[in-house]
């Protein structure tokens, strides 16, 4: 049986019982529209835990004024029955003053990490994501959660608070689930128009033709870069935001490839932004 929570006073509760008993919470946060990326997630958790928890929380404080916090995809149907079908226990789905109660006033804040890549082009982004994730680990009390490297940044910033402030929760990043053309799974994928879903795939294909690079002995990342550009234009309807090639925890931009890199990018295709990323170990 799933068990549906909507306020922070039963989950404490609920997750307080559980811990006494010496059982092991595995913590899957989301923002809901679930897809088989989250699907795998929560997959991983069942196998190596005895309780499953997912959050669905569409978290204001990480949209910045301009960005869809509105019209962020809402599916709490489907995403009930899917969570259900995967074997999710317990299912925490609280409302906006649930998390952020009158009077709430702070904030967890990681520097540098988060002044790279989508930092700059999402002031306070990562502010909101640190602040919903510390909030939601003293609810859930888990002792694993699952992420998905899609959000490359975003894990390593979580882990980043984790280690910083000895947060007693072990972080487990799960690969990038994708459709068959190559395009990774995202909540926001809905939002795309045909013609914007087909043009899509150039992304993970610009991805692919950087590792191919890497892998033939290129070591220039502004060489890499060049090539994903012109990958990346013959698609009209596809815009880069930014393109990296970058070290895998410092996230500072590298030029000379050697070792691995994560080659990340984020595009606005249409009125739609998506992000994806690679890991690539130069042989
Ligand atoms: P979201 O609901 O988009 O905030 O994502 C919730 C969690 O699912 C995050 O840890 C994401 O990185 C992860 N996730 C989203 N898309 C995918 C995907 N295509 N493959 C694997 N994990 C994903």
């Amino acid at each position: 049986m799933m068990r549906i929570i909507k306020t922070v006073k039963e989950m404490k509760a609920v997750s307080s019982r559980i811990r006494k008993e010496g059982r092991i919470i595995g913590f899957v946060p989301t923002m809901g529209a679930l897809h088989e990326g989250h699907l795998s997630l929560i997959k991983e958790a069942r196998r190596v835990s005895d309780v499953v928890a997912v959050s669905i929380f569409v978290n204001p404080t990480q949209f910045g004024p301009e960005e869809d916090y509105k019209g962020y995809p809402r599916e709490p149907e489907g995403d009930r029955k899917q969570c259900k079908e995967a074997g999710v226990d317990l299912l925490f789905v609280p409302s906006v003053e649930e998390m952020y109660p009158h009077g709430f006033l702070t904030s967890v804040t990681v520097a540098g990490i988060t002044d790279v890549l989508c930092g700059p082009l999402r002031p306070g982004h990562f502010r909101g994501v640190t602040t919903i994730v510390a909030t939601l680990f003293h609810v859930m009390q888990p002792q694993k959660i699952f992420l998905g490297q899609k959000d490359y940044q975003q894990a390593v910033v979580i882990k980043r608070m984790v280690e910083d402030l000895n947060m007693a929760v072990e972080i487990v990043v799960l690969p990038t689930v994708r459709e068959t053309d190559g395009l990774a799974m995202s909540s926001r994928n809905s939002h795309l128009s045909h013609r914007e879903r087909q043009a899509a795939s150039v992304l993970f294909r610009a991805l692919q033709t950087a590792h191919d690079m890497i892998s033939k002995g290129e070591r220039r990342a502004s060489g890499v870069k060049e090539e994903m550009r012109k990958m990346i234009r013959t698609e009209t309807l596809v815009k880069v935001e930014y393109l990296s090639l970058c070290h895998p925890e410092t996230l500072q931009e590298v030029e000379g490839i050697s070792g691995t890199v994560v080659i990340a990018l984020a595009a606005w295709v249409g009125k739609t932004r998506l992000i994806d990323n690679i890991i690539v170990t130069a042989p």
